[in-house]
């Protein structure tokens, strides 16, 4: 990935290395229901999140100067994320959706408290809609590098604009829609609306591709192949895999590799949010 085009994003907080005094335990609210559900996303039993989960305004807290930071790493988070800022602040002004408000970026080791509940790096990257935030604890991309064998900078990107992604569900009222609906559905269709919401997710962030490619030329070769194989790796059926040994596709909430590569591929593709109807699509 080449991102000498790119601009540094101003949205990064920087929490590395600040520690978290653990509060009581507390209620468990939506937002603790969405980080369960990112968890299940990347293999984490969810009951551990569940009972970890302590209500934000029990866990004392004080935030660290969170300045910007200013290693290679975060740097290269930055990057795309500014780059997503730009793709997506103009994608919101040609739909003429208003200003496409810029989520921020969480940095952070082990713990941290989200309006969400207390987030912890097991989950792996999440966005919490309650303070439209991303959470990232950058000791996920060497575990992608090393337990599910997609390493690349383009990988790591696609892992952010994916999270990016749930920022515009969020902007665009898909999240409040579809947790509405989720109230009312069994769990077996609950589970399939999240599928949908996900994979939705993975095709925004094709689309975001697309434009970063056309604007400001960052794709090098192989880039893609590197997204689809971590799209590949961080399927549900390949997860699930890993850890039980066989697929159970009730449970799954992200959708297949096959899936995630699919969505993923059509929306750099074209270009085009409208190619991302993951809901009103016939098959997915
Ligand atoms: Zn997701």
């Amino acid at each position: 990935m080449r991102l000498d085009n790119s601009r540094e994003s101003q949205n990064i907080e920087d929490r590395r290395g600040s520690r978290l005094p653990l509060g009581g335990r507390g209620k468990i609210g939506l937002g603790t229901i969405v980080l369960a559900l990112v968890a299940i996303y990347f293999g984490v039993d969810p009951s551990i999140v569940l009972q970890t989960m302590s209500d934000p305004q029990e866990t004392q807290y004080s935030a660290p100067a969170g300045g910007p930071a200013n290693d290679a790493e975060s740097r290269f988070v930055a990057k795309v994320l500014g780059d997503t800022e730009d793709t997506w602040g103009k994608l919101f002004q040609q739909h003429n959706w208003g200003n496409y408000q810029q989520p921020r970026l969480v940095l952070y080791t082990g713990a941290t408290p989200t309006a969400c509940g207390t987030g912890q790096a097991a989950m792996g990257p999440f966005y919490c809609p309650g303070d439209s935030k991303v959470y990232l604890d950058l000791s996920f991309f060497r575990q992608m590098a090393q337990e599910l064998d997609s390493p690349g900078d383009f990988a790591q990107a696609y892992v952010i604009a994916h999270e990016v992604a749930h920022h515009v569900q969020h902007l665009r009222g898909i999240t409040d829609q579809v947790d509405r609906l989720r109230q009312r559905a069994s769990a077996t269709q609950a589970n399939q609306m999240s599928v949908r919401v996900e994979l939705q997710a993975d095709c925004f962030a094709g689309v975001w591709a697309n434009h970063s490619n056309e604007q400001r030329a960052t794709l090098e070769d192989g880039d893609i192949e590197e997204a689809l194989d971590a799209a590949t790796a961080i399927g549900d059926d390949r997860l699930q895999k890993k850890s039980q040994g066989y697929v159970v596709p009730d449970s799954f909430t992200h959708g297949t590799s096959a899936q995630r590569v699919k969505w993923f591929t059509r929306g750099f593709k074209s270009g085009d949010t409208a190619q991302c109807d993951t809901f009103g699509a016939q098959s997915l």
